[in-house]
């Protein structure tokens, strides 16, 4: 009899660290599965549609609908803004030709300021140029964008800034596309592109 209770007890024994094994297994399995997962994941902050739109994404003052003028000190920007697109759209940067994201994009679309969420050019206004930077002949609205003498460098240019938020957006000249003949030469860093929806093509 004692026996007998002795073989229950070590097969009772037997049965509950199996128990404990196995979950301990399924313990550790789920634990690598959720690491792999998020480790495989983008940043939660952006969103895949907004993978063209990244600068803006923590950005209140950005608005596609809003064209009321903002006058922001240098502080706020340099707070709402990644540091490369601060640097172009404040501190008058310029990028290395042929370097941008966009200088040979063809998408169709509409092209934004990466500070404002203004809309600065239709993808119908750009054309292949050979300057290495996006070049459009005109703008979505003549107040889309403001222009200001610019005799840095020894040079005289025309400079381009947002019409909205005043960013940098580059320089314009008079040898560029029919029919206007203008090169709206700009930097890809401060334009988002966001493309037509098949709706609205
Ligand atoms: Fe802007």
């Amino acid at each position: 009899m004692t026996e007998h209770r002795e073989r229950l007890e070590r097969s009772r024994l037997k049965i509950s660290l199996t128990l404990m094994h196995r979950t301990t297994i399924l313990l550790f399995i789920t634990t690598v599965v959720l690491f792999a997962c998020s480790a495989g994941q983008p940043p939660s902050k952006f969103s895949s549609s907004e993978a063209m739109n990244e600068h803006s994404v923590s950005n209140p003052y950005c608005s596609r609908t809003d064209t009321t003028k903002l006058d922001l000190p240098d502080s706020v920007w340099k707070k709402v803004l990644s540091p490369e697109v601060y640097e172009v759209a404040r501190k008058a940067g310029t990028e290395r030709a042929f370097t941008g994201k966009l200088w040979d994009f063809e998408g169709i679309g509409t092209y934004y300021c990466a500070a404002c969420g203004n809309a600065l050019f239709r993808s119908d206004a750009k054309f292949a140029s050979t300057c290495g930077w996006p070049s459009f002949f005109e703008t979505v609205r003549p107040a889309s964008v403001e222009y200001r003498a610019d005799m840095a460098f020894g040079m005289s240019r025309t400079e381009v800034l947002c019409g909205r938020c005043g960013a940098h957006l580059g320089h314009v000249f008079d040898d560029g596309s029919p029919p206007t003949g203008k090169r709206f030469c700009m930097n890809s860093i401060v334009l988002d592109f966001e493309p037509d929806t098949a709706a609205g093509q």
